[in-house]
């Protein structure tokens, strides 16, 4: 079986490959490690490896794995990347470094108010359902402009926009959209690419992928 520490140099290696054929430098994209159902075993041997950024899609799951993990490794990052009731924000705020899937109003303004009270900051993502599918979390594309004006009038740092293409579709063109979406508002912060499509998301300028399986499962 392949190591975590091998499988995370693969990703590295496709995300390098991926930057030069696009004239970027590597440097320029974070590889956060989902790590959403994975035991604290599964996770050492990555921050071992070096791995600082992970992702949880879980308030609860992150709150009763990683205090332990964080204990040793301090430097390590946490990123929420899934769906956020409002009456969680406070722990989200307290527990995380960065929250990729802001999509409403009434999140963001829970998640202000987390901050005062918590004396700490999350970044923030506009999550944006870039597919127009029913089921998908994110904002319309109708309403971002909405919402990122409301996250810098919060206070709340801007990281950019987050986006999951469909499933079941060529996902270059979803990349291209919110590319283009996030340079209309001024921003370059652009959280889009997993296992199967990061490597055309880097190409598409991508600053934060969040790889799971990749790094998780046996090939
Ligand atoms: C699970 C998940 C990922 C990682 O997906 P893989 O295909 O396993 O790399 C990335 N982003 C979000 C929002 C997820 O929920």
């Amino acid at each position: 079986m392949i190591e975590a520490a091998q499988r995370r140099d693969n990703v590295l290696a496709g995300i390098a490959a991926a930057a030069e054929a696009a004239r970027r430098d590597p440097r320029d994209v974070a590889l956060i490690a989902v790590s959403k159902g994975r035991d604290a075993a599964a996770i050492a041997p990555l921050l071992v490896a070096g791995q600082s950024d992970f992702g949880e899609n879980r308030v609860r799951e992150a709150q009763d794995k990683w205090p332990p993990l964080l204990a040793r490794y301090p430097d390590a990052r946490l990123h929420f990347i899934g769906r956020l009731q409002s009456n969680k924000a406070l722990d989200a705020v307290k527990m995380f470094d960065v929250i990729h899937s802001v999509d409403r109003r009434s999140l963001i303004e829970a998640l202000a108010e987390a901050a005062r009270r918590a004396g700490r900051s999350p970044t923030v993502y506009v999550q944006v359902n870039i597919g127009d599918e029913e089921q998908k979390g994110g904002c319309s594309l109708a309403e971002v402009g909405e919402l990122i004006a409301l996250v810098r009038e919060s206070g709340l740092p801007l990281g950019g926009l987050m986006a999951i293409p469909p499933l079941d579709l060529e996902p270059a063109p979803f990349f291209a959209l919110l590319a283009k979406i996030a340079a209309r508002e001024g921003i370059s912060g652009l959280s889009m690419g997993m296992s199967g499509d990061y490597r055309q998301a880097v190409m598409f300028g991508a600053t934060a992928v969040r790889i799971g399986s990749a790094f998780f499962e046996p090939e």
